[in-house]
C-alpha cells in the first residue's frame, strides 16, 4: 500500500519536473545530471560528492539542527550551468503524456530546441 503511494509520488513528481522544464527550458530539472528529491530540489551528479554545508549552500541551507552529510550537490530545479546535458529520447515517452507535459519536441521543427546543443529531450530523477 504505502509503495503503490510512494510510486504514485513520484510519478506525479516527475510529471510536474518535465512540464517545468518544457516551459523553462534548460535547467536542472531537465539535466540528465540531475536526481530529483522533490518536485522543487534535487541533486547534480555532475560532479563528485562534497562536504556536507557545501552540498546544502546552493540552496541556502546553513545552520540546522540536523548533521549535513556530504553527497551530491544539492540544486534547485530552475537553476542552470554549463554543463547542463540532455540527450534523452522524449519520443519514447507515449504521445498522451508527451502532450499533457507539453513536450517541446513534438512542437513543428521550427519550435526552438530545448538543448544548446541541439539534442532532444531530458527526464530525470531516481527511477529515470
Ligand atoms: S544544469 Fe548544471 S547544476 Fe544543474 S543538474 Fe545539470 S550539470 Fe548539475
Amino acid at each position: 500500500m504505502a509503495e503503490a503511494a510512494e510510486r504514485r509520488e513520484r510519478g506525479t513528481r516527475q510529471e510536474v519536473l518535465d512540464t517545468f522544464y518544457h516551459q523553462r527550458g534548460p535547467c536542472c530539472a531537465g539535466c540528465d545530471w540531475w536526481h530529483s528529491i522533490s518536485s522543487l530540489v534535487g541533486e547534480c551528479h555532475q560532479s563528485a560528492m562534497v562536504g556536507g554545508a557545501e552540498r546544502w549552500a546552493a540552496i541556502g541551507i546553513e545552520n540546522v539542527s540536523m548533521p549535513l552529510r556530504a553527497g551530491h550537490v544539492i540544486t534547485e530545479r530552475a537553476h542552470v550551468c554549463g554543463q547542463f546535458k540532455d540527450e534523452f529520447d522524449w519520443s519514447s515517452l507515449p504521445l498522451p503524456y508527451r502532450k499533457q507535459i507539453g513536450d517541446r519536441t513534438l512542437a513543428a521543427k521550427s519550435a526552438p530546441p530545448l538543448n544548446r546543443s541541439e539534442t532532444d529531450g531530458g527526464r530525470h530523477g531516481p527511477e529515470a
